[in-house]
């Protein structure tokens, strides 16, 4: 295993952007990170000493009743989905009675919301919050985000907060970047709450909580804090009342208490599978389905791909001791995917030898081809290279194979593959 080596699995997990026809490694908003719901992001803060809104949630409309009765009959039902822009997607709304806490549960669970940020496919309500309504003076915008170009924590404020935050112009933001030694100032605090107009009263609270969030932000390895609307309520307190986290993934790894919260049915449960297997899986948009050892090689086959007309359906980098088994796993979850027309397997055998590659794959197509569940028969031509440690071996290991879904063929240079699976892809389409 490539255990002790400065791990490039984990600078590169961080996947992928193309600019210019060119793959590389994302940065800012493009990189991976994991997101987690509402609720769960309140007990995150509930626990670092920041005061939230009471909230439970409700697990059946009997007991979205009960939570609303303790709470006082009056209670905001809040549909959970990873997204923003629920409130005037219908999926915040408020219940004056127990009954309506139950109906609006009913009603919520199950649904499919459909909000500026989801797509026109919306996502559906699998969890639903209930939350005590509580009376808003005003509305604030508040986040906590990394700013790349200056590597510091930026911290974003607004009096336009509320749904209508994406409407608000430029200039209606403050922006702080928090000097690392020093963590967030009462000085500059205090300036940014005086730019929000907060009353001098409520100017300590705020700081209190922004020094609060910092260390969430910083102890939990988040790329993205947001809080909106932090609410100045009609009884003074300054609380948040909604909240959003992205945990940058790269740091998943010692946050064993934050992977509970992973929510494998939102997001792209294809990605957490290969995440078992210790692949790294990312969709991507075309059709060229790609099996590839190393990071860096993994995205020059994109580009390789890419310059000769071909677009791929993933990135796929088996990683530095990958399997027979989780090369089989890689397999099964590229040919799972429907659009994939051509396979390209890249692999530079090294510490991963070339013969455990292809004897992986043999398997995969051996069970592809005998499983009861078989896939319909498609046409699915496999182009590969192989290069290094055994490729002699693994290439006749492959030339073994007679299948008439897989037809395999060879080529000897990255590129000559490229071409080979371009080709082939654009053959799959016109047939
Ligand atoms: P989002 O639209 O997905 O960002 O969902 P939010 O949780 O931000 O809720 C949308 C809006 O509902 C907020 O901007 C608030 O105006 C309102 N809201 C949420 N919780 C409460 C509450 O406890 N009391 C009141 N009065 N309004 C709330
Ligand atoms: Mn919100």
């Amino acid at each position: 295993m490539t255990k002790g080596l400065a791990s490039p699995k984990t600078c590169l997990r961080s996947v992928l952007i193309e600019e210019d026809g060119i793959h590389r490694l994302a940065r800012g908003g493009g990189r991976r990170t994991m997101n987690i719901h509402e609720y769960q992001a309140k007990e995150i803060l509930g626990r670092y000493g920041i005061a939230v809104p009471r909230g439970r949630l409700a697990v059946s409309a009997r007991d979205a009743a009960i939570t609303a009765d303790e709470f006082g009959g009056h209670v905001v039902v809040k549909a959970q989905i990873h997204a923003g822009g629920r409130g005037k997607a219908g999926g915040v709304r408020f219940a004056a009675t127990r009954d309506e806490a139950a109906s609006l549960y009913e009603e919520f669970l199950g649904m499919r919301l459909i909000t500026r940020q989801t797509g026109p496919e919306g996502a559906r309500v699998r969890r639903v919050y209930i939350e005590e309504a509580l009376s808003i003076a005003k509305e604030y915008y508040l986040s906590l985000s990394i700013d790349r170009k200056h590597a510091r924590i930026a911290l974003l404020a607004s009096a336009a907060g509320g749904g209508d935050v994406e409407e608000a112009s430029q200039g209606a933001f403050a922006r702080v970047l928090i000097d690392p030694c020093l963590g967030p100032t009462a000085h500059s605090m205090r300036a940014l709450a005086v730019s929000l107009g907060l009353e001098s009263a409520c100017r300590r609270m705020f700081f209190g909580m922004v020094q609060k969030l910092y260390e969430v932000f910083t102890s939990c390895d988040c790329s993205l804090l947001e809080i909106n609307p932090l609410a100045r309520l009609s009884d003074g307190r300054l609380l948040p009342l909604d909240c959003k986290i992205s945990f940058d993934d790269n740091a998943l790894f010692r946050h064993s208490e934050l992977l509970a919260y992973r929510d494998i049915e939102e997001g792209a449960p294809e990605e957490f599978e290969a995440s078992k297997y210790g692949l790294t899986y990312v969709k991507l948009d075309g059709d060229i389905g790609c099996m590839v050892n190393g990071a860096g090689l993994a995205m020059a086959t994109l580009d390789a791909l890419l310059l000769r007309g071909g677009t791929s359906a993933n990135f796929l980098d088996l990683g530095g001791g990958a399997s027979k088994e989780a090369v089989r796993k890689a397999f099964s979850l590229i040919i799972e995917d429907r659009r994939v027309k051509v396979i390209l397997i890249n692999v530079l055998g090294g510490i991963v030898r070339c013969d455990v590659v292809a004897a992986g794959v043999a398997e995969a197509i051996a069970e592809a081809s005998t499983a009861s569940y078989a896939l319909p028969k498609r046409h699915i031509p496999i182009v590969a290279r192989f290069a290094g440690n055994r490729a002699g071996e693994g290439r006749s290991l492959l030339e073994a194979i007679k299948d008439d879904v897989f037809p395999i063929r060879f080529a000897e240079t990255m590129d000559a593959a490229a071409t080979l699976a371009a080709e082939a892809a654009g053959a799959e389409g016109r047939r």
